[in-house]
């Protein structure tokens, strides 16, 4: 099996069964996407404690390169940092978007699956809407009101 196959088996594998699909009832930050040009329509939750993501889900619903993309990064992200959380981001627009990104695929674990996705220029902003909604959620000001 080469890696071209691998990945193609893991962006089917994450569509047919997301993980970390649901919403998280108190979340910190809350996020949507939307990629009208496909119709790719999501929504990340974020729980934060300090400046680490304790908990991070989403819902919604898009084509395969947007669910899948989402629920590697909610498994990518979980316990990372916020820090470490716009890095990643930084190195997926990278690997997705430069003509020869000075990156690591490697180091991106199964997150190098989307890779694959730069060969198919239009199906980019799918792959990279969720991390857009996270980095939305992520410059969001605290929330003023706390009940804890
Ligand atoms: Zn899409």
């Amino acid at each position: 099996m080469d890696l071209r196959d691998l990945y193609q088996d893991v962006i089917v594998d994450h569509n047919r069964s997301p993980r970390n699909f649901r919403e998280i009832a108190q979340a910190d930050r809350i996020a949507e996407g939307v990629n009208p040009l496909c119709g790719d329509k999501l929504r990340v939750y974020l729980d934060l404690e300090g400046d680490r993501i304790r908990d991070i889900s989403f819902e919604g619903s898009g084509c395969a390169i947007s669910v899948a993309s989402a629920s590697l990064m909610t498994e990518s992200l979980k316990g990372k940092t916020e820090k470490e959380a716009r890095d990643f981001f930084r190195k997926i627009h990278g690997m997705l978007t430069e003509e020869s990104p000075d990156i690591e695929i490697e180091s991106l674990g199964k997150l190098a699956a989307l890779s694959g996705v730069k060969a198919y220029p239009s199906r980019v902003k799918c792959a990279t809407l969720c991390w857009h909604a996270v980095s939305a959620a992520l410059d969001q000001s605290e929330k003023a009101v706390s009940t804890e």
